[in-house]
């Protein structure tokens, strides 16, 4: 991994350390910590490094009925069972899984209650509102990450989108694509935290964009383990830098990984906890992490 280009580190660091207010810090929830995970009453800040890693997991329940979960049990034990591990969930369903599967108000309402956030995964910004709704009407209030997206969409975006009376507004844009269906060169593999301002300059911070953009790499256990040895080195000195895991809710494996199953991500989390600086947080929770430390913004290219 090399790193691309930095962005305004250094006098956003500055500004943060002069002006910030003294916002309490925001730790992720209570009610959604799991019992075993390691307490957070830690300093956040580790000796080695200034950098702290938060490893967030996703998976995207498509409209196409071939990612569907189809046996919930099993679905919600891999779950658990991860999440008993330290995992912090963020999950996006798409419309046609959220109206159409048996099972979808299910998994969401048992999973939520194991700590795993919802996020809003559309492939139109149109359904944005509907998702939301269908989420609160379950009782689960969505975060405000957009998970997956189109940038070309960036532009087109609305402070906020209602749907029957529910009103939900994006706060964090999670991926982004050039062009659909994961074809080569389509997707943003970067791990990056910035504010983007305009889909022609989508790589250009810009502090006083309305939303930020979390990239989470590219999805793989080998290359946050790859991340996370090269800050243990001192590189890419960040206060706050994100990694999403992604597994296909079809397989339980690492997605397009055909042997990252189960046994390989407990055996992943439990090397990433031999790193102190390493952290085990949601999407929004990391976004949110980011803010709290000062917004320093870069990108690092794989
Ligand atoms: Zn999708």
């Amino acid at each position: 991994m090399k790193k691309l280009f930095t962005l305004a580190i250094g006098l956003i660091l500055l500004t943060a350390c002069v002006s910030a207010p003294s916002a309490p810090q925001t730790q992720p929830e209570p009610d959604s910590v799991s019992p075993t995970e390691s307490p957070l009453t830690v300093p956040s800040a580790p000796a080695t490094t200034g950098t702290t890693l938060y490893i967030s997991a996703t998976m995207h329940i498509e409209t196409k009925f071939d990612s569907w979960p189809t046996d919930t049990e099993a679905f919600l034990n891999f779950l658990q069972q991860t999440t008993d591990a330290g995992i912090r969930w963020s999950i996006g369903g798409d419309i046609g899984w959220l109206e159409k599967a048996d099972n979808a108000q299910e998994i969401v309402q048992r999973s939520a209650a194991m700590g795993v956030q919802w996020d809003n995964h559309a492939h139109s910004p149109n359904d944005f509102g509907k998702i939301a709704y269908i989420l609160a009407s379950w009782g689960v209030t969505p975060t405000g990450v957009i998970s997956g997206f189109l940038i070309k969409d960036f532009d087109g975006l609305q402070s906020s989108y209602s749907y029957q009376g529910y009103s939900w507004s994006p706060m964090v844009i999670w991926g982004g694509v050039v062009c659909p269906g994961h074809k080569d060169g389509c997707d943003d593999f970067s791990v990056s935290l910035y504010r983007p301002t305009s889909s022609s300059q989508f790589e250009i911070h810009d502090p006083a964009g309305q939303l930020i953009k979390l990239g989470g790499g590219s999805h793989q256990l080998a290359d946050v383990e790859s991340l996370a040895a090269e800050i243990a080195q001192g590189q890419h000195p960040y206060p706050v830098i994100g990694y999403t895991i992604m597994v296909e809710p079809e397989t339980y494996r690492i997605a397009t990984s055909p042997t990252d199953d189960i046994n390989a991500i407990l055996a992943f989390v439990d090397r990433m906890n031999a790193y102190p600086f390493v952290r085990w947080a949601t999407i929004a929770d990391t976004a949110q992490a980011w803010v709290n430390a000062g917004e320093a913004a870069f990108q690092i290219s794989e």
